[in-house]
């Protein structure tokens, strides 16, 4: 990749002020009970961004306590979801007004391109927010004709404190993606962001607040995972638990469900998506589909398209191009308007993707293009393609979360459907061909949760997205992910006389 002069120095857009580094508690910004802090670290040149306030047990207890007091006594659950909904819309008009502010907190954090947070991401978060803000007042039940003796009806009921742990990748998104159905549902909330990118939840809290969303209904206690995060998992006055992070702490999320208080719990992780190109696929679009879906926020994304199933009789083509047009993929600062690829979000997400590579290398895979850190100060590793990967080695089977694709050569459909399933994950998987009856034929046949033909990372608010296998359970966005946050009540009642 062509590289453009890292850290600040060319930064085109001054580097937002750091307003809020303490907990966000029953709608105050307080410091942590211990008083401890930890480090942010700027992923582009390596130095510390600010201070935050560093959250426990203690205070994850606090917020717990305030959280069950705004939905045991406070308003919010019980307005109506239209009341709801128009407060949820004020939020949306005020992320909307600060698109910057948000996409330049989230590029110094995790070094995500400031472009694409600010005329992708964000507005697309706001854009979630704004489905659910419509959803608030459309909760209904069904009735229920039952026999000659009874009817009934059914009644759907916020499920009250909810717990969000959310990790790195989409800071500002992830916040918006969950927040967004809790709030329609009128559950209260505890969210723990990933100690990577503290600081986007806490201007989003902030703006919510000023939206009118009442105290004690959004928390947030940044924190590490062991003790922050398991406080939540573990603790006994919260009614559910969303989680989106990796398959091995999702077992752990599970478990502390399962020996605390049984609350329902709903996991996002990890995945290790297949991407199908066809025989007549015209080989640049198949091309332009593969780098975005392989190297978008530089492949911390857990729908990457880090396998590549390319059928034999275009491979030599799109190998030979693939290898040219990825160097088109700039690396450098995320201010940089011609930057298209950003640093790794922390040094040991760095140091994780070249130990990756050294195993391809050292496993006899062939490094078609990149393979090496950028150079100079930051955490950039430049946009990396292996071929003659074989199935089992563990570029091809292991999660890298980084900007490391394998390109596989296929000969048959029914070949790239096993090939394609052959992975214990299932979360998302893209189809490339103009044959009707054979992208239909494979989306029906791959276990993954979201399925895109002909396009790659094609997420709409409307649309559900979550896991198959070992990429988890429960579903964001859609109506699917409301339900999450509501539980079932029946209402019968006896009929009296009735012929009918
Ligand atoms: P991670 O699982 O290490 O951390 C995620 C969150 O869990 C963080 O907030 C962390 O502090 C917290 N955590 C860590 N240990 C904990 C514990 N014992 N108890 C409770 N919470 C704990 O994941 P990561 O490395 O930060 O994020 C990358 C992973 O997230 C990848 O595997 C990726 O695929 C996955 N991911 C999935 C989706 C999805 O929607 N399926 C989206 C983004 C990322």
């Amino acid at each position: 990749a062509e590289t453009n002069s890292n850290g600040n120095s060319n930064s085109s857009l001054k580097i937002p002020e750091i307003k809020f580094t303490k907990l966000f508690i029953n709608g105050e910004f307080v410091d942590s009970v211990s008083g401890k802090t930890f480090e942010t670290i700027d992923p582009r040149n390596e130095e510390k961004i600010a201070d935050i306030a560093e959250g426990d047990k203690d205070d994850v207890d606090l917020a717990v306590k305030a959280a069950r007091e705004a939905f045991d006594h406070g308003p919010w659950p019980r307005m109506s979801g239209s009341e709801r909904g128009r407060i949820i819309m004020k939020f949306v008009d005020l992320v909307e007004q600060n698109l910057e502010e948000i996409a330049a907190l989230d590029a110094i954090d995790v070094g995500k391109v400031f472009s694409f947070g600010k005329s992708r991401e964000a507005p697309f978060a706001a854009s979630v927010l704004r489905y659910y803000a419509g959803a608030a007042d459309k909760i209904h039940g069904t009735t229920l004709k039952l026999s000659n003796q009874l009817q009934g009806y059914t009644l759907y009921e916020p499920i009250g404190v909810v717990g969000h742990i959310i990790p790195w990748n989409f800071p500002s998104g992830m916040f918006l993606f969950k927040a967004g159905p809790a709030l329609a549902a009128g559950c209260t909330m505890v969210v723990k962001p990933a100690e990577q990118s503290p600081l986007s939840a806490l201007y989003l809290s902030h703006l919510a607040k000023l939206a009118g969303v009442p105290d004690g209904v959004i928390n947030v206690v940044n924190g590490y995972g062991p003790t922050a995060g398991a406080a939540i998992t573990s603790h006994m006055d919260i009614d559910c638990v969303s989680f989106t992070g990796s398959t091995e702490v999702g077992r752990l999320v599970m478990q502390a469900a399962a020996t605390s208080n049984l609350k329902t719990v709903s996991l996002e992780l990890g995945g290790k998506s297949p991407l199908i190109i066809f025989d007549d696929m015209d080989v640049d679009a198949a091309i332009n589909l593969a780098l975005m879906g392989g190297f978008a926020n530089k492949g911390e994304y857990c729908v990457c398209s880090s396998r590549i199933f390319v059928q034999e009789g275009i491979y030599d083509e799109f190998v030979s191009k693939i290898a040219i047009y990825s160097k088109g993929l700039t690396a450098g600062d995320p201010f940089d308007p011609s930057t298209l690829h950003g640093p790794q979000a922390d040094k040991a997400q760095y140091e994780k993707v070249l130990s990756y590579i050294e195993h391809g290398k050292q496993q006899g895979a062939t490094l078609l293009t990149g393979g090496n850190p950028c150079g100079g100060k930051g955490y950039y590793v430049e946009p990396t393609i292996f071929t003659d990967v074989k199935d089992d080695m563990l570029i091809a089977t292991d999660e890298i979360f980084g900007p490391v694709m394998c390109v596989f050569k296929f000969k048959t459909i029914e070949e790239a459907i096993a090939r394609a399933n052959s992975t214990q994950y299932g979360l998302a998987a893209g189809i490339a061909t103009k044959d009707l009856n054979i992208a239909n034929t494979v989306s029906r046949s791959i276990r993954a949760g979201i399925v895109w033909i002909n396009c790659y990372l094609a997420f709409d608010a409307d649309s559900p997205y979550g896991g198959y296998k070992l990429s988890g359970f429960g579903r964001d966005f859609g109506m699917e992910a409301l339900y999450k946050y509501l539980q079932v009540k029946s209402v019968v009642t006896p009929v009296h006389n009735s012929p009918w």
